[in-house]
């Protein structure tokens, strides 16, 4: 079996993925994108910037992270599975691989202040870490709805010197922090960067964010080698929200047999559930309505309920190169007890998606028995804990 004939590997020069992507801005916001653009390309072929990054990367945020054998799941699946352990990485998650990136590249471009957009608050928390590394000013925005409900977040991006400013436009959440950091981008150019939290905004962000991302799908390729007799999985998934870790671990597998699986949130499901328009400077699958008007997505993971998805997952979706599933938030928190029960691992509920969805093509079939099954763990379930609690 071979896998079908796509090159997602690279967008076009004016970074589309197919009919995707693209960059829609205000004639302000060109030359900025331009400059980010021409800034990575160059920062991304020296190995000087390679090494620098690298080096944060293990020394100080945790790479390589393990891929670890889940045993007890496997032998009660009936499957092997194999978990990509990026809930081991600094700040929980894999959200910090890329900021740490973005940031590495705001300061090689001379820029002195990092912005970003932040729902549940956890982009906000890493770019205030890497802020703080790098000694750079960081000013996170954040819907008000969002602060309420997030204090905690809000306290660490504060406690790491982070200037938290609240947005009460439209449904005050997360797109509409996103909205507000671009205006803002706008005035502040000259010395500020906006650091996009994932594969999302105008050309070049969802292609350097997937490259930054895709340490996860590089290292686990190799690993798989080495504890598969096959060498690659047969089948590859992760959870989905604005794609970054799917689309990360997926660039190492794509020219492999694997099959590929992003898995979304029912109630945030732009992959399944919407259609083509553009947001936040990008073209691709949007929850909204026939009016254009953009829908407010429910999840019970903080960290999946952006309206829209990165361009490339939209790009290989189209082309049959990966599928898109949805589950819904009772059998996430099922999958939360039984990885937890099972392996001592407490998830993200994101992350939980991607065991939810396995746990379910395990009894219909979809995963044969015997397969192999690689699954990034996104992050871990300490933020979800008080989230938990009220369902108990
Ligand atoms: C933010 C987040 C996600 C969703 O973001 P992607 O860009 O889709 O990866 C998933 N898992 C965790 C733990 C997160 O914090």
């Amino acid at each position: 079996m071979t896998a079908p004939a796509v090159d997602a590997r690279r967008p076009t020069d004016d970074g589309r993925f197919g009919a995707y992507g693209g960059r829609f801005v205000p004639e302000s916001l060109v030359p900025a994108c331009d400059e980010v653009d021409r800034a990575f390309r160059a920062a991304w072929a020296d190995p000087a910037f390679r090494s620098r990054l690298d080096e944060i990367l293990t020394g100080y945020a945790g790479r390589p992270t393990p891929l670890t054998p889940a045993h007890r799941l496997s032998a009660e699946l009936g499957i092997t599975l194999l978990l990509k352990r990026e809930d081991l990485m600094h700040t929980g998650s894999h959200k910090i691989n890329n900021v740490l990136g973005q940031a590495l590249l705001a300061q090689r471009m001379g820029r002195t202040r990092l912005i970003a957009e932040t729902g549940a608050g956890q982009h906000g928390v890493a770019t205030a870490t890497a802020g703080a590394l790098l000694g750079m000013a960081t000013t996170v925005f954040m819907g008000q709805r969002d602060i309420e409900r997030q204090a905690l977040n809000v306290f660490r991006m504060r406690t790491l010197g982070a200037e938290v400013v609240p947005v009460h436009t439209g449904s005050r959440t997360l797109k509409d922090a996103c909205t507000e950091a671009l205006r803002h981008w706008v005035t502040a150019v000259a010395d500020t960067y906006y650091c996009f939290g994932s594969v999302l905004g105008p050309h070049p962000y969802p292609w350097m964010v997937r490259e930054f991302q895709r340490v996860i799908g590089d290292e686990a390729r190799g690993q798989a080698a080495a504890a598969l007799p096959a060498g690659t999985p047969d089948v590859v998934v992760a959870c989905v929200g604005g794609g970054s870790n799917a689309a990360g671990t997926f660039a190492g597998f794509l020219d492999t047999p694997a099959r590929l699986i992003g898995v979304e949130a029912e109630g945030g499901a732009a992959l399944s559930h919407g259609t083509d328009g553009v947001l936040h400077g990008f073209r691709s699958k949007v929850l909204q309505n026939h009016e254009g008007q953009i829908a407010e997505p429910h999840s019970i993971a903080p960290g999946l309920d952006y309206p829209g998805v990165g361009p490339e997952h939209a790009y290989l979706a189209d082309h049959g190169r990966a599928r898109y599933v949805t589950v819904n938030d009772t059998e996430v928190v099922a999958a939360v007890h039984r990885l937890a029960r099972a392996e001592g691992i407490i998830c993200a509920l994101e992350s939980a998606h991607a065991v939810a969805w396995v746990l379910r093509a395990v009894t219909t079939g979809e995963v044969a028995p015997g397969a192999t099954v690689l699954l990034t763990l996104s992050g871990r379930g300490d933020k979800d804990m008080a989230t938990l609690m009220e369902l108990t």
